[in-house]
Order: structure tokens, then C-alpha cells, then sequence
């Protein structure tokens, strides 16, 4: 008997000790992490940096509301704007947050009722970004939904042509979507996205809460793409595993979050903010994600050598360590024969095994998992499961 709402199909796995890529669960039983708390754990498990950071904070003070000025917050905010292209930073909790407060923004600031999502896309599961999202099974017992989302297909350039309306405050894209199979927006695509939002007068919004801090390569996937949003959210990897959230808008929508239109009891307090100055310190550094960028790219390749070509594989598809699988099947299977050697990871949609491994992961390590990987994929080949 469990004291918890069954919102989540949970393994019967304790996990007790992590460090790096490594984590150990109660039995003793060592695995490979490419889960790394779904793109949360960006420098690996119990990172020293940041650990060191939130312990001298913990030593200073914790929490002190937004009622106060907040240093460590100008200075966590400075980061992303610098990365990000954008002006200013709302601090909150949580990737369904981040967006609420980018859907809030963009309606306030157009005066305009509509936003534009995609098919397949996951932006939380707060009502608003619940109703973002383009997947009926999320939907499902919930309506009516929030109004005024419109889900348009992914890559479909043709679609986003012809939409029209003056009524449309933003269109809200994540640039690879994650839960919905890690599939990767084309540059065509997204352009267009963004040639819409000039002529319709609305904000583009791009939802880097998994793709964002460092992730694909550079500090936010739409970098990857000419791209200019007018919002960008991010979550997950932002405080290493500390629950924080962040939304970044240009200077013109500065006015439209006065006093008084938004807020966060927690959202940005000293503890998070430590955790995220330390960890955009070590993964917003330019060797670093060089690194990021040549080791994922390396192992793509190696995935696309060893693994692509196995009968039961239809395409190796990833940008940085955001990579995806694609099998012929189901991937609940393959994914359980992966964990019983030793390696963890996790379904992107129904067919799709998606690897998500610590950015700080050793050459050895992705050896080591691409074998993995090919045993168990082959054998799953030969098996009788499908
Ligand atoms: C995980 C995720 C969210 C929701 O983040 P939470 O922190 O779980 O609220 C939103 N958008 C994307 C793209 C995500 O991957």
C-alpha cells in the first residue's frame, strides 16, 4: 500500500547514490544513467560545483520572498540573458510554470486571446500548458480545456502557411520535442514559424525547458537554427536537480509584467539561484560545450554505424545528447532488456528510446552504452517479443 497518488508508473527501483554518469540502487546494482532525471542532471549526479555553492548559501540564508532585492538573482538572471539573447527573467519552480508564465505574458502583452501549439508537443501539465500541449491522452478527463490553443502539425510548413487571424498572441514551439518523440524541427519549418509571427503580430515562444542549458550542444537548441524568439522558457537542467524554473522575454514585453501581474512565492530564492549561477557557470563555458558538441556528435555517428542498421532500428535521430531511437516497435521492451544491462533509459512517444545522458559523460562510457545498446537491440532482433 502506497500514500501516493499513482500519477506515475514507477519502477521498482531505488535509486540510493548517484555520481557522474553512475548511480547505484538498493540492491548494489550499478547502471549507466542516460536518463539523467529526464535531462535534469546536466553535469551528472551530486555535481561538486554546485553542491559546494547551495551548501555555503544553506550557510547564508534560504528564502526571503521577492518582497526583498535578491543579488543572486540579478546575477542568475544576467546569465541567461546574456546567453539568451533576451533582456529580462522571471524566476519560478517548475517547466510547466515557465510556460504559464510565457502564456500569461504573451496575452498580456498582445491584448490578443490565441496561441498556437503542435501536435505531439508537451509543455506541462498545469491547466494552461496541459491545454498547450497537442496530445488528446493528456487531455483526456479534463475539458473543457483552457480555450483558445490551436495545435498545428509538426514540420508541416505548408499547414502553418495558411494560417491566418488576428487574434494570435504566440505560437509556442519546442525546437526538438522531447516527450513527443525527440523529433527535430526543420530549419524550413521553424523559419516559417517565425516569418508567421512577424506578419501575424504574434510572440514567438520557444519551450527550451529539456533542449535548453547546454543540452544539444549550445546554451539553447533555437541557437542551433537563425532564430530570434521573443520568449524562451527553461527548466530541467537549469539548477542541476534544485527545482527551479526560469522565462526570458525580450525589452518590449518588460512593461507588460508590471507589479502586481505575476508572481512566485519561491521563484528565484537564494538557494535556487545558487544552484543555477553554479551550474551555468561550468556548462555555459565555451570549451565546455564544445565538448558537449564534438562527444555527442561522435556517438551519434557511432549509433548510426553500430545500431542504425539492425533490423528492428528504423533511424538513429538526435541533436547533441538529446538523441532518439526509433524502432519498428514498441520500446517498453527494449528499454527493459537495456536496464537489465545495465543501462537506463526512456520511451519518447510509443517507439522511440530516448537517451539523455549526463552532458559531462565519458568517451568511455558512450562506448560502453553504444554496446550495450547493439547486444541487447540485436538480440531483440532475433527474440520471439515481436
Ligand atoms: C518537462 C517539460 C515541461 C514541463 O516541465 P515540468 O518541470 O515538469 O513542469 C515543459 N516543456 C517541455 C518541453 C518539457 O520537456
Amino acid at each position: 500500500m502506497s500514500y501516493l497518488f499513482p500519477t506515475y508508473n514507477r519502477l521498482d527501483i531505488e535509486l540510493v547514490k548517484g555520481e557522474g554518469t553512475k548511480v547505484t540502487d538498493a540492491e548494489g546494482n550499478t547502471y549507466l544513467d542516460f536518463i539523467a532525471g529526464i535531462a535534469v542532471c546536466n553535469l551528472g549526479h551530486s555535481p561538486a560545483v554546485v553542491k559546494q555553492a547551495i551548501a555555503d548559501q544553506m550557510d547564508q540564508i534560504w528564502h526571503v520572498s521577492n518582497l526583498f532585492k535578491i543579488p543572486q538573482q540579478e546575477e542568475a538572471a544576467a546569465l541567461l540573458a546574456d546567453m539568451s539573447g533576451l533582456d529580462a527573467v522571471f524566476f519560478c519552480n517548475s517547466g510547466a510554470e515557465a510556460n504559464e508564465a510565457a502564456i500569461k505574458l504573451a496575452k498580456k502583452h498582445s491584448g490578443k486571446t490565441k496561441i498556437i501549439t503542435f501536435k505531439q508537443s508537451f509543455h506541462g501539465r498545469t491547466f494552461a500548458t496541459m491545454s498547450a500541449t497537442g496530445q488528446e491522452k493528456i487531455h483526456s478527463g479534463f475539458g473543457p480545456l483552457a480555450p483558445q490553443f490551436e495545435y498545428l502539425p509538426f514540420n508541416d510548413v505548408e499547414a502553418l502557411s495558411e494560417l491566418q487571424g488576428d487574434d494570435i498572441a504566440g505560437i509556442m514551439v519546442e525546437v526538438i520535442q522531447g516527450e513527443g518523440g525527440v523529433n527535430i524541427g526543420t530549419e524550413a519549418f521553424l523559419k516559417e514559424i517565425e516569418k508567421k509571427c512577424k506578419e501575424l503580430d504574434a510572440l514567438l515562444i520557444i519551450d527550451e525547458v529539456q533542449t535548453g542549458i547546454g543540452r544539444t550542444g549550445k546554451p539553447f537548441a533555437f541557437q542551433h537554427y537563425d532564430l530570434k524568439p521573443d520568449i524562451v522558457t527553461s527548466a530541467k537542467g537549469l539548477g542541476s536537480g534544485f527545482p527551479v524554473g526560469a522565462m526570458m522575454g525580450g525589452k518590449d514585453l518588460i512593461q507588460s509584467f508590471s507589479p502586481g501581474t505575476h508572481g512566485s512565492t519561491f521563484g528565484g530564492n537564494p538557494l535556487a539561484m545558487a544552484a543555477v549561477k553554479a551550474t551555468l557557470d561550468a556548462i555555459f563555458d565555451e570549451s565546455f560545450l564544445n565538448e558537449v558538441a564534438s562527444k555527442s556528435a561522435a556517438f551519434i555517428q557511432l549509433l548510426k554505424e553500430k545500431v542504425e542498421p539492425l533490423p528492428i532500428v528504423k533511424v538513429v535521430k538526435g541533436t547533441g545528447f538529446m538523441i532518439g531511437i526509433e524502432l519498428e516497435c514498441e520500446a517498453k521492451e527494449c528499454i527493459e532488456s537495456l536496464r537489465g544491462s545495465g543501462l537506463l533509459t526512456l520511451p519518447a512517444g510509443p517507439d522511440v528510446i530516448r537517451l539523455l545522458p549526463p552532458l559531462t559523460v565519458t568517451g568511455e562510457e558512450l562506448q560502453e552504452a553504444v554496446s550495450i545498446i547493439e547486444g541487447v537491440l540485436q538480440s531483440q532482433t532475433a527474440g520471439t517479443a515481436y
